[in-house]
């Protein structure tokens, strides 16, 4: 299929694919059995310049945008859903310092991330405040040249491997959706500390953890645009990195149905194989269809953020809302063609079908999406704009 990309595209797209089959295959079973986090897989990413595909070369790193980072996304994502995240969730935690970090911030903590020195990761999610992030107990009480901050940040993919936290606390709750601010933390900080690692359904490589605050100085130098900005901040953030969300739906969607297909053209009943019956035709039709239209959501929601359009809401959360709902009924599918072996974990469409199921909830859920979508919709009726 033709996608109208670049050579330095393919180029990327190819090493991408590269790393996540000859590195990441063998051992996307392990991590997903233990757990641990695949700092190696970082490592070789950091190797192939990959880290730092979306951050201008300025900051250290290729020059490219949101769109190059879906496709590297995607392609890690087709062999494994969680490793893909190390370099996805440090995307969510860098993009707000790439859009309203000042230059001393940029330069301080762009250039290791884009060299995969160091990982990132955005916080705002707490026990109380998930879909509404305006509930926000962490607080951040100024004192002088300083805020101290206190409270538990929840469910933070990242947490406790990468160096670098985008932190959103409430500055004062009286002002409403004015009154959280956003904050660059770093790992090491006195009063920053971590609590319990998740053990989860899916994405098992991927680190899930809370934050703890406790008395936690933090100079007002690292406060990222200004005081008051944290929820903005958020939503622009969701915005550029949903089709990030996205991508990886559509990885695991993609790597699922490839799955499916060869097993349906090997596995033999009633004296013939499988993919000769209708049913399973139509299901791999169906997969396939949905598939294409996913990306054609995910690429141009990318393509969209990368050519500076302003108003990306509704595009983003069409891309998040699509890709993951492909990808949950992709992955279903994709078990059910390969009948009780793909129940099995001998089989990669068990782990897929696990890890599609976060992409539905983070970064907003469906429900969430569409209310969104809506919002827009009746913004631009209001407006006089047409879709
Ligand atoms: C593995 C994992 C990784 C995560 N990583 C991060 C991270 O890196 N950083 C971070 O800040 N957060 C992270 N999160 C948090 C995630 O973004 C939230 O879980 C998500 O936003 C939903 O919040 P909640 O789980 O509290 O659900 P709730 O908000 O309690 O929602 C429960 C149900 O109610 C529905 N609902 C809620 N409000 C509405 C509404 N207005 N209209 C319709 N339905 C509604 C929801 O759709 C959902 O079905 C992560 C979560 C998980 C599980």
């Amino acid at each position: 299929m033709n996608y109208f990309l670049s050579e330095e595209q393919i180029m990327i797209k190819n090493l991408a694919r590269k790393i996540a089959e000859e590195k990441i295959a063998p051992v996307r079973a392990a991590y997903d059995e233990s757990g641990e986090f695949p700092w190696d897989i970082v490592k070789y990413l950091a190797e192939a310049d990959l880290c730092g595909v979306y951050l201008p070369e300025t900051y250290g790193g290729m020059g490219f945008g949101v769109f190059e980072m879906c496709l590297v996304v995607e392609e890690l994502s087709r062999i494994c859903g969680g490793i893909a995240l190390a370099f996805a969730g440090t995307g969510l935690g860098t993009f707000p310092i790439l859009l309203f970090g000042n230059e001393e911030q940029k330069r301080k903590y762009l250039p290791p991330i884009a060299r995969g020195q160091k990982l990132a990761a955005f916080a705002v999610t707490e026990a109380e405040s998930g879909s509404d992030i305006t509930q926000l107990r962490t607080t951040a009480r100024k004192d002088g040249d300083y805020y101290i901050l206190n409270g538990t940040k929840q469910w933070i993919t990242n947490g406790g491997e990468a160096e670098i936290y985008t932190v959103i606390a409430s500055t004062d709750r009286s002002k409403g959706p004015r009154g959280a601010t956003a904050f660059i933390l770093e790992k090491g900080m006195p009063g920053f500390s971590f609590g319990k690692k998740e053990n989860k359904l899916g994405i098992r490589a991927s680190a899930t953890r809370e934050l703890i605050f406790q008395d936690c100085r933090v100079h007002k130098s690292q406060v990222l645009g200004r005081e008051g900005m944290g929820f903005l901040i958020t939503i622009k953030n969701f915005d550029t990195s949903r089709p990030g969300v996205a991508a990886q739906a559509l990885g695991i969607a993609q790597g699922a149905f490839e799955a499916a297909l060869a097993y349906a053209h090997q596995r033999q009943q009633f004296g013939q194989r499988i993919s000769s019956f209708q049913a399973i035709q139509h299901l791999l039709a169906d997969m396939a269809t949905q598939i294409e239209a996913a990306r054609g959501l995910v690429y141009h929601s990318a393509r969209l953020i990368d050519a500076g359009e302003k108003d990306v809401s509704m595009i983003s959360s069409m891309a998040k809302l699509f890709a993951s709902d492909t990808a949950m009924k992709v992955t279903t599918d994709a078990i059910q063609i390969f009948g009780g072996y793909g129940y099995m974990k001998e089989y990669p469409v068990e782990k897929m079908f696990r890890d599609a199921k976060i992409t539905q909830i983070y970064e907003g859920t469906n429900q969430i999406q569409r209310n969104v979508i809506a919002l827009e919709l009746i913004k631009g009726l209001k407006k006089g704009t047409d879709l």
